[in-house]
């Protein structure tokens, strides 16, 4: 890139804009021809790139550089007094507020556009609005929304203020003007004020898509510039830095000297000028200046091609059409990106509602739609809404949270059946286990419904909140359910004995067909210990001292319980199982309905009547998608785009 700028100024197709030819013409002549009758021999050339330029200058005018999309610029940069502003000035031919105290406190992009028509036409795009000027009124315009913007004391901003400038012989170039760099705070600048400046002075020529136009007045030692040492800081060659030696005429000695050593490091080449001083038209500074590097004994002897406001105008249009070139295909590249993030925010983004009869269509919606995909993770199962989610495969989860509740009571009674424990002790452990399992169960759910009710109603706030109040009430009435439910089922079991389960048989008989062999270890005065299969081991040694018709009856009577406690521990798992899946569903697809609807709408709580009002914001936001991907849409249309690559051959 920097090959094919540092090349600009040797290319000579607009050789009118050099003031070096046709000596014999007249001055004033001359400056017709550079300022007015350059249009035919140029023109083709900017059609070429003026709808780029235009794109690009819509694209800026919607800030896409705030979504992080950079944009080709041309930023100018000097110390303070340097004569940034008259630079401005000259090439757009018009006055802006200069000298001592008004300084530039807000970055102005200026947009200058030739156009046939002889009158000018100056506007002024600020806050969202533009507002006509004329070149009489413009440095009070200027001084106007600058107060509007950063307000009417001394203190800077960068929200920018852009002056477009359509005028007969101006060059089509977009250049931002920013605030000229202090050390020094003036009456009633903050203390800051450096900071501040720097800071926005950085913003703008960080990005490798800025051009770093350079004002330096020929009075000072370069090398001693603030506007160099930040300029070197991001662009140490100066490989995107054009320097504009200013004032020329004040200090013609040594000045070729210094522009040719090029001590500070300017890539892209000096251009000298000598701006508008006092009342002089812009005619006659051009004039003079023009005369000035023509016949002055020393600043006649530097090149041609670095000397004047035309070819500084030449040099610029040049580089600004490769930098935009240059950029193109990654500007489409991540307009396109933007477009496709856009398009897809705008379709999640709600509509806008203006009824209470809207917001309340909008609310059954969500609550219908949050109900829909509850029913498939929950009831049926069905996890195409989260595949990645593991934590939302909730039929899944509760299959494991049950198994794994059922092993635990497994485990338990095994370890438990052959100690003497109680009846009553052994179903108050199972009623601990159970509402263990119970509060997990719903506290998970609970988190399910929240997350879905809470991404189905992401745009209202007001909704969210009352939402998660409800159903929070909603999970605390099933939980207390679920927990009588629990007790009263224990409690039966306490009370009652009764079992119609063959398998109940089954294993009595299968434990009785062990007796024999229980006796006989008995008569076994060697043996402490006996092995019931399906049962484990028990101790005999204290059972010797018991008459034998008790020993059989106490056995049988064991092993019915152990039988019997088989049966109730399936008993309780089963139900368990059938008593999660019913209220799930029952939750699912009826109480979280009901509750929801009745409190929200019921109640008036406001929370309908909130989503109005949300959905006003999101409009606002939604305005601002729709703008953007308009503006992009635009650029896309854009005839030149896909010659980017062209135009750089073209250029370089
Ligand atoms: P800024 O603070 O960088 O915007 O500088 P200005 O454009 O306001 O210029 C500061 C002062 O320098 C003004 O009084 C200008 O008239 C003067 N000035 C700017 N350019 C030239 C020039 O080329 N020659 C002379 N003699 N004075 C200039
Ligand atoms: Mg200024």
């Amino acid at each position: 890139m920097s090959v094919a700028l540092k090349h600009c100024g040797s290319v000579s197709e607009e050789e009118r804009w050099s003031s070096s030819e046709n000596q014999a013409e007249s001055l004033e002549e001359k400056h017709q021809e550079v300022m007015v009758s350059h249009v035919p021999i140029i023109s083709s050339f900017n059609d070429r790139i003026r709808p780029l330029l235009d794109a690009v200058d819509k694209l800026r005018h919607l800030q896409v550089m705030k979504e992080g999309i950079q944009l080709p610029t041309i930023v100018v940069v000097g110390d303070q007094s340097s004569g940034k502003s008259s630079v401005l000035e000259s090439l757009a031919g018009i006055s802006l507020p200069r000298g001592q105290g008004i300084c530039t406190r807000v970055p102005l992009i200026m947009r200058l556009q030739h156009h046939t028509a002889p009158e000018p036409e100056l506007s002024l795009e600020f806050s969202g609005k533009t507002v006509p000027t004329s070149e009489a009124e413009i440095a009070d315009a200027i001084t106007l929304a600058t107060d509007e913007i950063a307000g009417s004391g001394k203190g800077i901003s960068n929200t920018p203020l852009t002056l477009v400038v359509k005028k007969k012989g101006v060059p089509d170039l977009t250049m931002v003007d920013l605030p000229g760099i202090t050390r020094v705070p003036v009456h009633g600048q903050p203390e800051n004020i450096y900071e501040q400046i720097a800071d926005i002075i950085m913003e703008y020529i960080r990005p490798e898509e800025s051009i770093i136009l350079n004002v330096l007045s020929a009075t000072v030692d370069f090398t001693t510039c603030e506007s160099i040492r930040m300029s070197q800081k991001v662009d140490k060659n100066g490989e995107r830095t054009l320097a504009v030696v200013t004032k020329a005429d004040r200090a013609p000695e040594g000045l070729l000297e210094k522009v040719t050593a090029d001590d500070v490091n300017i890539g892209l080449g000096y251009v000298c000028v000598r701006n508008r001083i006092g009342d002089e038209s812009y005619k006659e500074a051009r004039k003079v200046e023009a005369d000035l590097f023509e016949t002055h004994s020393l600043l006649s002897k530097i090149d041609k091609s670095m000397v004047g406001i035309p070819v500084l105008a030449q040099k610029l249009v040049h580089i600004q059409a490769t930098i935009i070139a240059r950029c193109l295909p990654e500007i489409v590249r991540k307009i396109n990106e933007k477009l496709n993030a856009s398009i897809s925010e705008l379709k999640r983004m709600p509509k806008t509602l203006s009824t209470v009869g809207e917001a309340l269509t909008t609310f059954m919606g969500i609550v219908g739609s949050a109900k829909e995909s509850l029913n498939k993770i929950i009831v049926r199962g069905e996890y195409d809404e989260y595949l990645d989610d593991q934590n939302m495969h909730c039929a899944a989860r509760l299959a494991e949270m049950l198994n794994q509740y059922s092993g635990e009571l497994h485990e338990f009674s095994e370890d438990d059946l052959t100690s003497e424990l109680y009846d009553e002790k052994r179903l108050k452990r199972y009623h601990t286990y159970q509402l263990t399992l119970l509060k997990n169960v719903w506290t998970y759910i609970e988190g399910v419904i929240m997350s879905v009710l809470m991404h189905r109603s992401e745009n209202y706030h007001q909704l969210q909140l009352s939402t998660r109040r409800e159903v929070y009430n909603l999970m605390e009435k099933m939980k207390e359910r679920s927990r009588n439910w629990v007790t009263e089922i224990v409690q039966m079991e306490k009370l009652t004995d009764y079992t119609s389960d063959p398998a109940y048989l089954n294993d009595w008989n299968g434990l009785m067909a062990q007796q024999q062999k229980f006796m006989d270890a008995l008569e076994n005065r060697y043996a402490t210990a006996f092995q019931i299969e399906g049962l484990g081991e028990v101790s005999i040694r204290g059972l010797r001292a018991y008459e034998k018709p008790d020993l059989l009856q106490a056995f049988d009577l064991k092993m019915r319980m152990t039988a019997y406690w088989k049966i109730v521990l399936r008993r309780l798992v089963d139900s368990m199982a059938l008593h999660l899946q019913f209220c799930a569903r029952n939750l699912v697809n009826k109480e979280m309905e009901e509750e929801i609807v009745t409190e929200l709408v019921g109640r008036h709580d406001g929370a309908i009547e909130g989503m109005l009002e949300e959905s006003s914001a999101v409009a606002a936001k939604r305005e601002k998608a729709e703008c953007e991907h308009q503006g992009i849409e635009r650029v896309q249309e854009c005839p030149g785009k896909h010659h980017g690559q062209n135009y750089y051959k073209y250029l370089v």
